[in-house]
């Protein structure tokens, strides 16, 4: 009898606990949560400080991507206006975003820096050829920064962080390269420190980056974190994870 009213009143706790708790969701797109600081979005074709192109035209990551999505031709450059400071620039340059799957290996295989990822995803078409993106809409404006796009849903400083960092800092996987820079400088933005590594002497205020290493909870936001995880409930979930099943079992009962 006891465990039958314990049945009926546990469904009013579980609907009023459900109507007392911090919303999850949020209204988006109005709104939006900050991105995380390696999310891999739309390209960006990067310039020197001094406004030069990055890009040499090698066709690396062109080769190199696994989608086919790139379409890359080189031109010498013309001795009298230089694109590039090298002997090449990259006179075209395309992706294909309906193909693209954004594992950033035209990223890791750029000798220059010159492709690296946006946060950007929030950009649609209506047809295919304007999944296609030419240089003239990657290529940063004249801050250095990316363009933004009118089918594209910019906000003020999603476009912060945007170059240089999604690259692995530690070139082949050799930890002697970590916290090492490896940026050449940006237009606008200058040298960035590198992202922070696996080890110590990290400066997560420095590259935006989070304490990715640490305990899955610290990632998120707070709003971010469900209501069984929090306060009592939170810690009375720890505890029962780290209970032996015979005594979890007995106490539960
Ligand atoms: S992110 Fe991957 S799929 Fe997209 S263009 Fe680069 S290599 Fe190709
Ligand atoms: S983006 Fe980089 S890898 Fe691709 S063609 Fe230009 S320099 Fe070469």
């Amino acid at each position: 009898m006891a465990a039958h009213w314990k049945t009926f009143f546990g469904g009013f706790n579980l609907t009023f606990r459900h109507l007392t708790r911090t919303n999850v969701t949020i209204s988006y797109p109005q709104e939006k949560r900050p991105k995380q600081p390696r999310q891999h979005g739309r390209h960006v074709l990067n310039r020197y400080e001094d406004g030069m192109e990055k890009c040499i035209g090698c066709e690396l990551c062109a080769g190199v991507c696994p989608a086919d999505c790139i379409h890359v031709r080189g031109l010498d450059n013309p001795a009298d206006h230089p694109v590039s400071p090298g002997e090449r620039y990259g006179y075209i340059y395309e992706i294909n975003y309906l193909r693209c799957i954004h594992c950033d290996l035209c990223v890791e295989a750029c000798p220059t820096q010159a492709i690296t990822e946006s946060k950007m995803f929030e950009f649609s078409f209506s047809n295919r050829a304007d999944a296609i993106y030419t240089k003239a809409e990657l290529v940063v404006d004249d801050m250095g920064m990316p363009q933004r796009l009118p089918w594209e849903d910019w906000r003020d400083g999603e476009e912060d962080m945007t170059s240089g960092w999604m690259r692995a800092t530690s070139p082949s996987g050799s930890a002697a390269y970590e916290g090492v820079i490896q940026w050449s400088g940006d237009l606008g933005v200058g040298v960035r420190i590198p992202e922070a590594g696996q080890s110590d002497g990290r400066d997560d205020s420095a590259t935006g980056s989070k304490q990715l290493r640490d305990v899955f909870s610290a990632h998120l936001l707070p709003e971010d974190v469900p209501a069984s995880h929090r306060g009592v409930a939170g810690a009375r979930r720890k505890l029962e994870a780290k209970m032996p099943p015979a005594l979890k079992k007995r106490l539960l009962r």
